[in-house]
């Protein structure tokens, strides 16, 4: 039988086929619906058995060029506002084409040279976009959740050496629990970090700051670790970050901050109060294919003591594998992956190409649209805004006339379900202080004041359609 991979690999002309659909999407983001019900359809032409014989390299690039540009969701685009999405700058995208390309593994110098230099360069980019000073280090990982993993991975290690204990050979066997403080603001992603390192999500306990200093009182000396909570997802509000360095370093705490965009307020003088003090964390976790607008999957985790990681999370024990510190070694020594995707090029490329003042212009421009946003729902009689708006998200409902108090928690599901099936935006319903609520967050690098200024006509609309 012929091996269909030996009729000469088509590469260049299946790229070709994807960069000649590339221009026509990326043209139509600008005014396509973020979700195309009627074309969700086409899903079910991926399915069926798998084939016994490929339908080749051209047809099936082909069917999957045209399911995807139709029935994916355009949350690449402008009108996207639900969770917290980054679109994807030119550079970035065109950098992690060229990763596929390369197809490097990013594991250490043994398997890239290249891919491992990229990566030394942009931990140390990120470094300074953000202010820290040189002594910090950092891991490219897949997202926030495996960044607060990192962060919070690096803490239990230091915890254990407190209590004379080498958690990274031995576990956490024979252990307290490992006592975790932080405000209500904590991210469940947190909570799921703690879960995955064995401690369980309920290791959290979480209060005000008056509590937390209770809490750690009544620790009496024992090691804690804290985390703060820089842009809670709500509202982008924000835990005070060098009030729990403070109590950190009172009571000799590990203080880990999840900034997975939150972050992203020290690149402007308007917002970089929101995170002073966050050069006193060990830990920090953020996000890169959120604010940073590069591809899935990218998070960044940057600590105080760079050794930690190499401690936390170095495999020794396999011969043809060069150890922790070894020049032939590399950044899969200093992070929980192995084998990994070179995800540093499109960092360094967006970086490279828009440098700290494009990024600077970008939050600034996001912070503007946000106030817009903000005006255009305190404008409109029937949008009642439920907090202040310190970065990027703005929390409101809809309070229509006519809709008594106890009603209103349905109504605005039933107007987030509107927006879902109306399809031209996505915003996310959440409760805030116990009620239901929509939180657009603003993040994307093409969103500008006319798809705002749509946004809330679009609602509007919704608002009356479902009124009726
Ligand atoms: C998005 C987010 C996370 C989790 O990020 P992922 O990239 O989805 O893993 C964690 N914390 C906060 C505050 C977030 O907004």
């Amino acid at each position: 039988m012929a091996d269909p991979l030996l009729d000469v690999a088509l590469a260049g002309d299946a790229l070709r086929q994807v960069a000649e659909a590339a221009g026509p999407y990326l043209d139509s983001l600008a005014g396509r619906p973020v979700l195309d019900h009627d074309a969700l359809g086409l899903l079910a032409g991926l399915g069926g058995a798998l084939p016994e014989s490929g339908a080749g390299t051209a047809g099936t690039v082909a069917r999957l060029v045209d399911i995807g540009t139709a029935a994916g969701t355009a949350s690449s685009g402008p009108r996207f506002y639900h969770l917290v999405i980054g679109g994807v700058t030119p550079a970035a995208l065109a950098a992690d084409w060229l990763a596929s390309l390369l197809d490097q593994n990013a594991y250490g110098r043994v398997s890239s040279p290249f891919a491992t230099e990229v990566e030394t360069v942009a931990v140390g980019w990120l470094r300074e976009l953000f202010g820290l000073s040189t002594g910090w280090g950092g891991a490219l990982v897949a997202s926030a959740t495996f960044a607060n993993f990192t962060g919070l991975g690096c803490a239990t290690q230091w915890w254990g050496e407190r209590h004379g204990a080498d958690t990274v050979s031995d576990g956490l066997a024979g252990l307290p629990r490992m006592p975790v403080l932080s405000t209500p603001y904590v991210h469940a992603s947190a909570r799921k970090a703690l879960q995955m390192l064995g401690h369980g999500r309920n290791a959290v306990h979480t209060a005000d700051l008056a509590g937390i200093r209770r809490r750690l009182d009544a620790l009496d000396g024992q090691p804690a670790v804290l985390i703060g909570n820089a842009g809670e997802v709500n509202t982008g509000d924000f835990d005070p970050i060098a009030a729990m360095a403070d109590l950190a370093a009172d009571y000799g705490c590990w203080l880990h901050v999840d900034g997975a965009f939150g972050l992203f307020a020290a690149l402007s003088p308007r917002t970089e109060h929101l995170v002073a003090g966050i050069e006193r964390a060990d830990s920090i976790a953020a996000d890169a294919h959120k604010w940073l607008n590069v591809p899935y999957e990218s998070g960044f985790a940057l600590i105080k003591d760079p050794d930690r990681l190499g401690t936390a999370y170095g495999m020794p024990g396999a011969p043809y594998l060069p150890p922790v510190g070894d020049p032939a070694g590399g950044h899969a020594m200093f992070g929980p992956e192995s084998s990994r995707r070179a995800r540093a090029l499109p960092i360094w490329a967006t970086l490279a190409a828009y440098g700290r003042d494009g990024y600077r212009a970008m939050v600034e421009r996001h912070l503007d649209l946000a106030q817009h946003l903000k005006r255009l729902v305190d404008d409109a009689p029937e949008l009642e805004r439920l907090a202040e708006v310190p970065l990027c998200i703005v929390c409101f409902r809809a309070r229509p006339e006519g809709v008594p108090e106890e009603g209103l928690d349905e109504f605005n599901r039933r107007l987030g379900a509107a927006i879902v099936s109306d399809g031209r935006f996505l915003a996310g319903l959440t409760v805030h202080e116990g009620r239901v609520a929509l939180r657009p967050a603003i993040v994307n690098w093409r969103t500008t004041a006319s798809d705002i200024d749509l946004f809330v006509t679009t609602v509007r609309e919704l608002v009356v359609s479902t009124t009726g």
